[in-house]
């Protein structure tokens, strides 16, 4: 059998990170088995769906490196096919037509919850041997509607979940096209399936209670009936259902604030399925990995230390050249300009092992370009009056000292071993005069990289 899976998001917001986590799921079992990935955009929600979400989602598979060897594919675009598959349901007696008025629907609805029932539709224009129907009124346009079992069950072994058992007493006729013609999500997403030979769905689990009503549907249509695997939800930090308060939830928000593709994914992949104790491997390791048997169907919750702890790695990781070109971008969002790509690579390679996001890291640069303000309080802490002379002897030092970062900590030792101090006596001043922050690096290779002119002005603005 070719396996064969679809990630099939529905273009109203941005790409959310438990969806993009659906996907990663959905492709490396595609990946595993060397079979086919699809995507196909759910946005027959006109009212709801917008260009910039479908977008949304395209970026954010692009930029995970989530490739699909089928579609786009977009609902709206395959209308007739949906048209043509509700005549056929017609035809072979697996869909009726209803004109049930809203008012009549309404009406029915409360008498059923005065009497304590589950509100349903009723059936009154379903067709069956030796009834009655009523006549077709002539104002009133109908919908479709999906004769749904009434008797038996419908029983999935989900891949996740268990083994689950719905009763088709629990399901009613469920509307497939409505009165403008328009099919409805639950059948597209039937046909699709159907259509595109998908072999498994690996969804979100918020579509359980689809999945009976679609089960039926494709035995209607006489179609295979994939695999189902539920995702449980992702929680976030707090326990709470994940959402906009706890910040970035958006893939692409990831990647603005700094981290790289192969955190995201190396976290998402463990969020919910675990190989033992692995915590760090590439997507290919994931692939030859994955199985859907070690997915908790328990929820997941978010971390965002553990996924700061994986990008920090991968940042340590990474080839340099690649991270300049990003951090360049990023301080030009930060109004700087021009920067020379070997400086850069220099100036990464001094602080990738100290950051969790590429963000940070180019805001910890942001002073090789931009004379620091050091706070007064830093300034009276360490730059006190007996260490002034100090530094004006390691001033003139420096004007004609070789300038290699070696050089440069030779010449901060001899003043030290001169003046019988420590180091960070000397050094702690030198670091909040150049960088702005009691935090940096070696010194020495501070200052080697920005210079000796640089140096000396900085110094020199307090003497
Ligand atoms: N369009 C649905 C969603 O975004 C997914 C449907 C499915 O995977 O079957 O939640």
């Amino acid at each position: 059998m070719t396996i064969r899976t679809r990630f099939a998001p529905s273009p109203t917001g941005f790409l959310h990170i438990g969806g993009a986590r659906t996907a990663l799921f959905s492709w490396a079992y595609a990946r595993k088995h060397h079979g086919q990935f699809i995507l196909r955009i759910e946005d027959t929600d006109v009212a709801r769906s917008t260009p910039e979400a479908v977008q949304a989602i395209l970026d954010g598979m692009h930029w995970l490196g989530l490739d699909y060897d089928e579609g786009p594919f977009y609902q709206m675009q395959r209308m007739p096919r949906y048209r043509e598959v509700i005549q056929q349901m017609l035809e072979q007696g697996h869909a009726y037509y209803c004109y049930a008025s809203k008012e009549e629907l309404e009406a029915l609805r409360e008498s059923q919850m005065q009497q304590g029932l589950k509100p349903r539709y009723d059936g009154r224009w379903r067709p069956e041997a030796g009834k009655q129907l009523p006549n077709a009124p002539q104002d009133v346009p109908p919908v479709i509607r999906f004769k749904n079992p009434q008797t038996g069950f419908v029983e999935w072994n989900d891949l996740v979940k268990g083994s689950i058992r719905i009763s088709n007493e629990e399901l009613d006729d469920l509307i497939i096209a409505r009165a403008d013609g328009t099919p409805t999500y639950n059948f597209c997403v039937v046909v699709d399936d159907y259509d595109m030979k998908i072999s498994h769905v690996i969804r979100g689990d918020d579509h359980v209670n689809n999945t009976p009503r679609q089960i039926n549907m494709l035995r209607a249509l006489g179609a295979p009936v994939p695999k189902y695997a539920h995702l449980s939800m992702i929680l976030g930090d707090d326990g709470q259902k994940l959402s906009k308060r706890h910040g970035a939830v958006s893939v692409m928000q990831y990647h603005e604030d700094g981290y790289l593709p192969e955190a995201v994914l190396n976290y998402l992949a463990r969020l919910g399925w675990s190989h033992g104790d692995d915590e760090i491997f590439d997507m290919q390791q994931f692939c030859s990995w994955f199985d859907l048997d070690h997915i908790t169907p328990s929820a997941a919750q978010f971390n965002t230390e553990k996924l700061n702890w994986l990008n920090a790695h991968y940042i340590k990781q990474a080839d340099l050249s690649g991270l300049a070109d990003d951090i360049a971008v990023r301080l030009e969002q930060l109004g700087i300009q021009n920067v020379s790509h070997e400086t850069l690579t220099q100036q990464i390679a001094l602080y990738r092992e100290r950051t969790q996001t590429l963000q940070e890291l180019a805001n910890s640069l942001v002073y090789f370009y931009q004379t620091p303000e050091p706070a007064q309080d830093q300034l009276e802490k360490h730059l006190t009056d007996d260490i002034k002379p100090v530094l004006s002897n390691l001033i003139e030092l420096l004007k004609t000292s070789e300038w290699t970062a070696d050089a440069v900590h030779h010449v901060i030792d001899k003043i030290v071993q001169d003046n019988g101090l420590k180091f960070p006596k000397v050094a702690m001043p030198l670091r909040v005069i150049l960088t702005g922050s009691a935090q940096s690096p070696s010194i020495n290779e501070v200052m080697y990289i920005l210079g000796r002119e640089v140096v000396l002005k900085r110094l020199q603005q307090f003497f």
